[in-house]
């Protein structure tokens, strides 16, 4: 049997399309995914959209329409950014589905069975911007530091899980790794989250109506944040005895963005326990952007839409900017200057520039590339070290660092085409179409490697070799 492997995004709030940010994990969940297919692994890939709550009921009316309407049209836009992004996911999960409702219900019954849920009343501040009750300790001068407002005194009757009683087993998880989370540092941030007084939650609300409600109380609506996490289970059919759902969970990757690391390492393992399930296998934190140097925020009006980028730039150099700019755990900054600078240095001149001057002397001298070829030792170790190099980078998912080891093949390749000064020795036809041939041999290893990150380019170059016929540019110059 294939092995499998089941790979998540977050799902994406619907309070506004799609933005540079969600784009980043996006691709990059993108490129694990394809990745792993290459490996022949039976690969799901789950993105999605996170429909419910006051806010986006409040955004809905402020645009004049149904929340179900507003979600509609914004989980539309998401569809298309990621089209025109090349995502190849295998599903997109929306909480407004009739089976994450079904699922979700189900796991709630569950939770309820589980003995961990308690009526308590609550009295506490609440930031509606955040959805979320907020302690004094994160407020600045008396406000929200997200959104520049007093939270209000709220004090209601709620469900409360009992999230102290799985704290003990979950530092022990983590420590030991059976919970992989990364990069280290922010497993050692999840450890020391754990080492506060960390409280029991309420999973249910009062006020909220815009949610799935509670199947044992219909009066109170679920935590968005409690709903939305079981979005991994329930898109693989969890609650109607589904094969999808044995076959594919735990899940094998939980790629998400630093701010929501207390949701899924500690609150959403707690969950699982409760109810029996198994616990997700390893969980990456990657970075925030800032834009030009500046927070990303509506108000600053520098959010930046990913349609734009692919339609001015293409998506493979958008693609590649994401994933060559910043290393994927950290944080980093996103410029349309540095974006240009990549484009023209990396993709026209560096790749580009090899693929073209190649085949330009190939074509002259009517090389081409047969399936039975090696090249020479010299060649087959590079091209072992790069290939090398770039699997334990992408398992590791340094994706900076698997670019590397590709340009350092493309840079191979240019002083090998230096030294040989290939254009000189046409009368030697032997030696002339050695030369040509192991070129073409490390550019379709090249064109290989880079199909997870720029699958559009590397098929292009697949079929400029086997056509051996020149074509125009694969990036003109910007
Ligand atoms: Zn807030």
């Amino acid at each position: 049997m294939k092995k499998k492997f089941y790979i998540t995004t977050p799902i994406y709030y619907t309070n506004q399309a799609a933005h540079v940010g969600t784009a980043y994990t996006t691709v990059a969940a993108d490129v694990l995914a394809r990745y792993h297919r290459k490996l022949g692994e039976d690969v799901l890939f789950l993105t999605g959209t996170d429909e419910h709550g006051e806010k986006i009921a409040q955004a809905a009316e402020k645009a004049g329409k149904t929340p179900q309407e507003f979600v509609d049209q914004i989980s539309e836009l998401f569809k298309k950014a990621w089209k025109k992004l090349n995502i190849s996911y295998d599903d997109f999960i929306r909480t407004t589905d009739e089976k994450h409702k079904k699922g979700v219900e189900k796991f709630l019954l569950k939770l309820k069975e589980s003995g961990k849920v308690y009526q308590d009343e609550y009295r506490g501040l609440y930031c509606a911007g955040c959805e979320k009750f907020i302690t004094k300790k994160e407020l600045i001068d008396d406000k929200c530091p997200d959104h520049q407002k007093e939270p209000e005194l709220i004090s209601e009757t709620n469900y409360f899980f009992k999230l102290k009683d799985f704290l003990p087993q979950i530092k022990e998880l983590i420590e030991s790794d059976k919970i992989v989370i990364e990069p280290k540092e922010r497993k050692k941030e999840v450890l020391s989250l754990l080492k506060q007084d960390l409280g029991n939650f309420s999973i249910s609300r009062q006020n909220v109506e815009w949610g799935i409600s509670l199947p044992f109380d219909k009066k109170q609506n679920i935590w968005v944040w409690v709903e939305a996490l079981q979005n991994y289970i329930t898109a693989i059919g969890y609650g109607n005895d589904s094969k999808e759902f044995k076959k594919y969970w735990p899940a094998d990757l939980h790629l998400i963005a630093k701010d929501i690391v207390k949701f899924h390492a500690i609150f959403w393992p707690a969950l699982l326990l409760a109810t029996g399930l198994e616990l997700p296998k390893r969980i990456f934190v990657h970075g925030f952007f800032t834009v030009e140097g500046q927070k990303m925020s509506k108000t600053l009006g520098n959010v930046i839409d990913p349609i734009y980028l692919v339609d001015k730039y293409g998506a493979d150099a958008v693609r590649y900017f994401l994933l060559r700019e910043i290393s994927f755990g950290s944080d980093g900054d996103f410029s349309i200057k540095r974006l240009e600078e990549r484009y023209n240095s990396d993709l026209a001149n560096g790749l580009g520039n090899l693929v073209s001057r190649v085949l330009t002397l190939s074509e002259k001298a009517g090389v081409i590339l047969s399936n039975s070829e090696e090249s020479d030792k010299e060649f087959n170790s590079e091209i072992k070290l790069a290939q090398e190099k770039y699997k334990k980078a992408i398992e590791e998912i340094k994706f900076n660092e698997a670019l590397e080891s590709i340009w350092q093949l493309i840079s191979f390749c240019d002083e090998y085409v230096e030294k040989n000064k290939p254009w000189e020795i046409k009368n030697d036809i032997e030696k002339f179409n050695g030369v040509i041939s192991n070129l073409l041999i490390a550019i379709k290893e090249i064109a290989d490697l880079l199909e997870p990150f720029i699958p559009e380019t590397s098929e292009k170059i697949l079929k400029q070799i086997k056509q051996n016929k020149k074509t125009k540019a694969l990036f003109p110059r910007l």
